[in-house]
């Protein structure tokens, strides 16, 4: 945890809320033209800020007459979470912290940080469509929690692990073959 620690200071500058939000509008508004994420006009006739928030800019669109921000239709729309912190939560969720570390890392709930990792791996996935893999394919193992350990498919109720019996013995995993115990 102190390496982590230790990262996470040399990020000052994307710890900078001001510097997020300039990320955020430049990878919405490449060319730099804000666009109304309702209608897609580039017609906006008013920009301001927010008292509480002044890195983030609210635009007025000229053509549909509604109101959006830079966050407007996108995964941070609706959170209160700085985006400092949501960028942050990228990198650690992509070096794999586990979600427990990324709430501690931030501070966020662990719910937030449980969705914070969804979104990376749902992200993943999304740049990964359509790749056909080639050649040896080498797949990590699987964790089962133990709620499902015993389970039948589709959630069946025919466990695999009995209790312990009267006399204290350890619990036993299998099947169980007709004529024992
Ligand atoms: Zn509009």
């Amino acid at each position: 945890m102190q390496a982590l620690c230790t990262q996470a200071k040399s990020f000052t500058r994307l710890l900078d809320e001001a510097e997020c939000y300039r990320q955020l509008r430049q990878l919405r508004w490449p060319d730099g033209q804000v666009r109304c994420p309702y209608c897609g006009s580039e017609y906006i006739t008013k920009c301001w800020t927010y008292f509480r928030q002044p890195a983030c800019r609210r635009y007025q669109c000229g053509c549909c007459g509604l109101s959006f921000n830079d966050k407007t239709g996108t995964i941070f729309e609706h959170t209160k979470l700085p985006l400092a912190a949501w960028f942050l939560g990228f990198y650690l969720a992509q070096l794999s912290q586990s979600t427990a570390a990324i709430a501690r890392e931030l501070p966020c709930d662990y719910h937030t940080a449980q969705r914070i990792v969804w979104l990376v791996r749902e992200q993943v996935v999304r740049l990964e469509e359509g790749r056909v893999l080639q050649g040896t394919v080498e797949a990590d193992e699987i964790y089962v929690t133990a709620g499902h350990k015993g389970q039948a498919p589709g959630g069946g109720c025919k466990a695999l692990t009995f209790p312990p019996s009267a006399e204290g013995q350890k619990a036993r995993t299998g099947t169980r073959e007709r004529g024992q115990g």
